[in-house]
């Protein structure tokens, strides 16, 4: 079941020109009605309910429904995530709620160079065989013959 916004809870993040739930989508599907300042998902049926909008939106505005086998009818998992962790609350359907709690990642939020250890790429790279992340890194790919 694809993603929905609760526009209710959606401050369009606060007017920024790309928000939260454009910037992570990997299909591109959510999008800002700039005049409203409420975002949507514009393409619903192309939507791959991988919650990654659900999980980075700051005011919990974005939901999805799960499948039934998943989540039975009535009940609800609803993620909260932190700098560092992320919390899971399980809603189960005779009222029951349980919570779960994970690490999400290892290194202070910011901290990572993606370029660090590796040589800045340049226009004659794109004539080479390999990829950028075997440059510096002391792997040679083998050149098809
Ligand atoms: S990330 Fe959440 S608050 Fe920000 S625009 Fe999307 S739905 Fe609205
Ligand atoms: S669940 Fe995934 S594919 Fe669907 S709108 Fe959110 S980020 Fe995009």
């Amino acid at each position: 079941m694809p993603t929905f916004v609760i526009s209710d809870k959606c401050d369009g993040c606060k007017g920024k020109d790309k928000t939260a739930c454009m910037y992570i989508c990997p299909h591109d599907l959510m999008k800002l009605d700039v005049e409203k300042q409420k975002a949507f998902n514009q393409e619903p049926e192309q939507c791959w309910e991988c919650f990654s909008c659900v999980k980075i939106c700051p005011q919990q505005a974005i939901e999805a429904r799960h499948y039934a086998d998943f989540v039975p009818m009535g009940a609800q998992v609803i993620p909260l995530r932190g700098s560092d962790s992320i919390m899971w609350t399980v809603k189960f359907r005779n009222g029951n709620i349980k919570r779960f709690k994970f690490p999400i990642r290892t290194t202070a939020e910011g901290s990572i160079d993606p370029f660090k250890g590796h040589n800045a790429p340049s226009m004659d790279d794109l004539k080479k065989p390999g990829l950028f992340t075997h440059n510096g890194a002391g792997v040679t790919m083998p050149v098809p013959k």
